[in-house]
């Protein structure tokens, strides 16, 4: 079996989406380095994680714990990857809070209290805090995650109380194929939540917004992290 996706390419195609956020970076008078890309691997093969590491790249989103896990002890084995920052992105269940707890850096998808109580009381004492952003499922699909806009507050508010977590902002999907302009909208209404949750409370930097398809949407709309699937590692495999 040969392995279709070389160094050269993941390099280019890193460096390729480096520049479109750079442009969009310019474009809305922010500051370079004010937007950190996340590398979004999931069901991508762990050769294609360890040619965008050797691009560069160090930071990892994944969306099924499992795969996830099974890739981080694949990985944590060898010590050049010891530095890789691991984010969970995708919906988490009561029962994986430890495992994630365990094994990651940061989790995007925090979307109650629960869920928050229980990665804090489980992350191990001798790991720095677990950090995390709340989705807010700003779309207001029924089937999609997120708590609802109106608690997303109360909730950062809450779990900045707890002891090993430490609370780093929002996340949010905006409704697939929406648009531009509407899309815009769903990310706007995020950046505003992101201010009034900044002023009432400690210090929060991230607004995790911004996928393959609408990077520059959601830095024009305030971005600090964008996380990139398609456009790093070509089409996704089924499962
Ligand atoms: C899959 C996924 C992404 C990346 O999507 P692309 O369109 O491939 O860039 C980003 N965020 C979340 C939560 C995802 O599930």
């Amino acid at each position: 079996m040969t392995v279709s996706f070389e160094p050269s390419q993941a390099c280019e195609r890193l460096v390729r989406v480096q520049a479109r956020i750079a442009a969009a970076v310019q474009q809305s008078n922010r500051q370079p380095g004010d937007v950190h890309l996340l590398a979004v691997s999931k069901l991508q093969a762990t050769e294609k994680i360890r040619a965008l590491y050797a691009a560069g790249q160090r930071a990892f989103g994944e969306n099924y714990v499992q795969e996830a896990v099974d890739k981080i002890a694949a990985l944590g084995v060898l010590p050049q990857y010891t530095d890789i920052e691991w984010h969970l992105i995708g919906p988490l269940q009561s029962n994986k809070t430890r495992v994630v707890a365990e094994n990651f850096q940061w989790v995007h998808s925090v979307d109650r209290l629960k869920i928050a109580e229980r990665l804090s009381a489980q992350r191990p004492a001798h790991l720095p805090r677990l950090n995390i952003c709340i989705q807010v499922n700003i779309s207001g699909e029924a089937s999609k995650s997120g708590c609802p806009p109106d608690e997303a507050i109360a909730l950062v508010k809450a779990a900045s109380q707890l002891p090993q977590l430490a609370i780093r902002g929002l996340m949010g999907m905006p409704e697939p194929g929406i648009g531009d302009e509407a899309t815009y909208r769903q990310f706007l209404m995020l950046a505003t939540l992101f201010a009034e949750a900044r002023s009432a409370i400690a210090p929060i930097d991230t607004l995790s917004i911004g996928m393959s398809d609408d990077l520059e949407v959601a830095v024009a709309c305030g971005s600090t992290m964008v996380r990139v699937g398609t456009a790093l590692f070509g089409a996704r495999p089924t499962p």
